[in-house]
């Protein structure tokens, strides 16, 4: 007999995995399809003898929304690791997220008041104007010194763009403390899932059709209609086959090694700011579960330029490809058979616990 889905959800990713998960649980008849050949996007963990890999970079699940992290906790039980990535140019090396022990470290202040003071005396120009790109306003938000050796080198790496001509709000993601707290994050909750993102992503779809290694096109044609509706979490561009162009997009190479010691760097992440490194950071994925094995995996990142072959990883924002994005929405509006959500499928810079809220309130509209 011919299943007819109630809905097609296209990529295992979080956004999917919420989604199937909660419209099943409401009784609706749902298939899972990802051209990829595993679960969970690019939150996918891999098992390498005992450690879990994250195989498209780290991963570390923070909130202050109380309904996802029940969500969630459902799912997984979530370690207390907290992200406190240290930043090393040449052999200093110094706290993230900018805080007393950056500029202990940085200037020998002991004070807020005294940190307060030096970033005040280093804001030159920028003290009453307001910041018109990623330059200005970490020069306004921390100083020019912090600003050339921690965030110059590793943001333009990063972007592959000067920052002057890069948002101000990039850098607003990044908390700024005159305490003494290395926490990255500024949320309540935080940790990261104990056996890793896969299983928990397996757990959200327990129960519900998934098919692996096939694309939506390729589905559809094997199996036409067969479905209600599609919730679709891929790029919205490629989906329209890219009538209008392109959106940009960042990519990421991962370069991963397994090494035979215990402890190659004493923390999950360092970030590598020095214009010159190619690479932006290396993870230690044991340190984000407090791994105890002889052996260590490390991963160094490298930004590279996108092309439509690589992976696409972040959006980039700018004004153009938000105006490009606004036409592609704009196509999606006339038809509603068809919902596009997630970080591809709405050109979003998502956080995990950002896909997983906006997948709850899609299924609330639609399956109250
Ligand atoms: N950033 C920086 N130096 C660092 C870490 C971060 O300048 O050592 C800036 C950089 O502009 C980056 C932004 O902060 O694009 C956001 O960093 P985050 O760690 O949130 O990036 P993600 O982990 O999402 O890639």
């Amino acid at each position: 007999m011919i299943i007819i889905y109630d809905y097609l959800v296209v990529g295992a990713g979080l956004t999917g995995a919420t989604f199937a998960h909660e419209a099943t649980r409401r009784g609706k008849k749902c298939l899972v399809t990802d051209k990829r050949k595993h679960i969970a996007g690019n939150a996918y963990t891999k098992d390498v003898d005992g450690i879990h890999v994250h195989e498209y970079g780290a991963h570390i699940f923070h909130t202050n929304n109380k309904a996802v992290w029940d969500f969630v906790n459902r799912f997984a039980v979530f370690n207390h690791y907290i992200n406190a990535p240290i930043a090393r140019i040449g052999d200093e090396l110094y706290n993230l997220p900018f805080n007393m022990n950056t500029f202990n470290k940085m200037w020998g202040v002991i004070t807020p008041r005294e940190a307060m003071e030096k970033i005040e005396a280093q804001r030159g120009v920028s003290a009453n104007s307001v910041p018109q790109n990623l330059e200005e306003q970490a020069i306004c938000l921390v100083g020019r010194e912090i600003y050339e050796k921690l965030i110059k080198g590793y943001t333009e790496k990063q972007w592959g763009r000067l920052c002057s001509e890069l948002p101000a709000s990039i850098i607003k993601r990044l908390p700024l403390r005159f305490t003494y707290n290395n926490n990255y994050f500024n949320d309540i909750y935080q940790g990261i899932p104990i056996g890793g993102y896969t299983q928990m992503v397996q757990n959200m779809l327990h129960g519900v059709d998934v098919q692996l290694g096939i694309s939506y096109e390729e589905y559809n044609k094997n199996n036409p209609n067969r479905v209600k509706k599609v919730i679709y979490t891929g790029a919205i561009d490629a989906f329209y086959d890219y009538c209008f162009g392109h959106l940009a997009y960042r990519s990421l190479r991962f370069d991963t090694t397994r090494l035979e010691e215990s402890n190659y760097q004493g923390n999950a992440v360092v970030n590598y700011t020095a214009a010159d490194v190619p690479y932006t950071r290396v993870i230690e994925h044991k340190h984000f579960e407090f791994g105890t094995q002889a052996h260590t995996i490390i991963t160094h990142e490298y930004p590279t330029a996108w092309t439509p072959k690589k992976e696409p990883y972040y959006p980039i924002n700018d004004s153009k490809n938000q105006a490009l994005y606004l036409k592609y929405k704009e196509l999606a509006g006339k038809q509603d058979s068809v919902i596009f959500c997630g970080r591809l499928g709405t050109y979003a810079y998502l956080d995990m616990d950002k896909a997983v809220s906006e997948a709850l309130a899609l299924v609330n509209v639609l399956i109250p």
